[in-house]
Parts: structure tokens; C-alpha cells; sequence
């Protein structure tokens, strides 16, 4: 674990772009200054740090990619985090989004199925000081039944079906947030939430581009 550099110029970069999150529509506050806290340079490896504060995806281990900006800031709104909210993220990756939600103080609780990015982001998160995020190793399809029932869940990875082993585990007037559609294509941000008596409602949010959300661990 390298040494939590965070310096002017690294400060800089973030300030600017998170002018061009606001300019390009997002405006939550709460958002807009986790974003602006956390050093997204320390969850790529350094040789590539001159990414992070550019606007795009970018690749990490396994073949997976730590999310667009943008894209964490949007999907961070949508989920319109309360504190003490209890969050599962599908898709740890990089860890990124999930500090995101935990400085909107979220209790936040994420799932990766690769082994290696599992254990080198947990590594990261404590060196980092986020301890309290929970990681987990296992197949994001089936939740944590044992942790259940969740506030509000996040799936950072594109989904092709309707998720209902993890809308089973949601509380009565929690919802969930994903990307719904294949993976060649895009695929639109799907807000369901579960209200009184199992019925299900369900809104879009616009097109968007992730790695596939896959069965099982690897
Ligand atoms: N939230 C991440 C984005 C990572 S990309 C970040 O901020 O960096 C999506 C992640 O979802 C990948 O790491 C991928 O391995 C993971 N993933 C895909 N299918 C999954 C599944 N069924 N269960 C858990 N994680 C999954």
C-alpha cells in the first residue's frame, strides 16, 4: 500500500472536475462534495494517476474498470442517501463508489466475484482509512440474505434481468438502482422500489455503459 499522497495539483484536477460534474447537470451538494474529498487518484495504480481526474472510465485488475465520474456521481444522486442508510453495492471494484456512499454516510456493505480485485480493494480501504465499508467475496446475484433486509441497493455492473433475489432483500419502500440492458449495448439506469404489498415501481434514468454484472464467483 503506497502512502496516502494527495497534493495541490491532485487537488486541482479534482476541483475542476467537479466543475464539469456540475456543468454537466449534476446537483446534488452532498454528491458533489464526497466527490470532491476523496483522492480517486489512490484507486488507480500510480502508474496511470493522470487519469483519475479525467472524465472516463478507466481499466483496473481482472479485466474490470473503475466507473466514469459521471457516472458515479449519478448513479451517488439517485440513491439519495440518508444517513445511517444500510447499502449493498454490487461490483466493488476499485472501492470508489463505495466511499462515495460511505462519506454520504451510508453503512455500506459491497460484493465483488473476482477474488484478486476483492482482496486488493479491501487492502486498499483500511490502508485508506475505510474501514467500516464491508467487503465481500461471492456472487452479487444472490445479495446477503444473512445481512438482509437493505435500504437501498447500488449495482455498478450491466444487468440483463430483473434482480430479484436482491429486490427480495430490500426493505418495504427500498429501492434499487441499476443498469438494465446487455452489455454490447447501452443500457438504461432502472430505479425500482419495492412498495406496501410486494408492488414494484419502476423509472428510468437515461443510457449509460458498465462491464457486465456475471453468475457466480471467480
Ligand atoms: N463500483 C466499481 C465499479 C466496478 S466495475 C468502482 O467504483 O470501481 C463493476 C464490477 O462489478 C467489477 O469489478 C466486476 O467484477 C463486478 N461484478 C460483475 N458481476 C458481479 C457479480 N455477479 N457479483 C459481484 N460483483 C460483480
Amino acid at each position: 500500500m503506497r502512502s496516502f499522497e494527495d497534493n495541490y495539483r491532485q487537488k486541482g484536477l479534482r476541483r475542476k472536475l467537479i466543475e464539469h460534474l456540475k456543468e454537466k447537470g449534476i446537483k446534488s451538494h452532498a454528491v458533489l462534495d464526497a466527490m470532491l474529498k476523496i483522492p480517486r487518484h489512490l484507486f488507480l495504480d500510480k502508474a496511470f494517476e493522470e487519469w483519475a481526474y479525467k472524465d472516463f472510465a478507466f481499466p483496473i485488475d481482472c479485466d474490470q474498470t473503475i466507473s466514469q465520474p459521471f457516472t458515479v456521481a449519478r448513479q451517488s444522486e439517485l440513491m439519495d442517501i440518508r444517513p445511517k442508510d444500510k447499502v449493498l453495492e454490487i461490483g466493488l471494484g476499485s472501492g470508489y463508489q463505495a466511499c462515495v456512499l460511505h462519506n454520504l454516510e451510508a453503512k455500506v456493505y459491497s460484493i465483488e466475484r473476482h477474488k484478486t480485485l476483492h482482496d486488493k480493494t479491501s487492502h486498499r480501504l483500511k490502508g485508506l482509512g475505510y474501514s467500516s465499508i464491508r467487503t465481500f467475496y461471492g456472487d452479487g446475484f444472490q445479495g446477503l440474505p444473512l445481512l438482509a433486509p437493505f435500504d437501498k441497493i447500488l449495482i455498478t455492473a450491466a444487468c440483463d434481468e430483473i434482480p430479484e433475489i436482491l429486490i427480495s432483500q430490500l426493505k418495504e419502500d427500498g429501492f434499487i438502482i441499476f443498469p438494465y440492458g446487455k452489455t454490447n449495448d447501452s443500457q438504461i439506469m432502472t430505479k425500482i422500489t419495492k412498495l406496501k404489498n410486494g408492488v414494484l415501481k419502476t423509472e428510468e434514468f437515461g443510457l449509460f455503459r458498465f462491464v457486465p454484472m456475471l453468475k457466480g464467483k471467480v
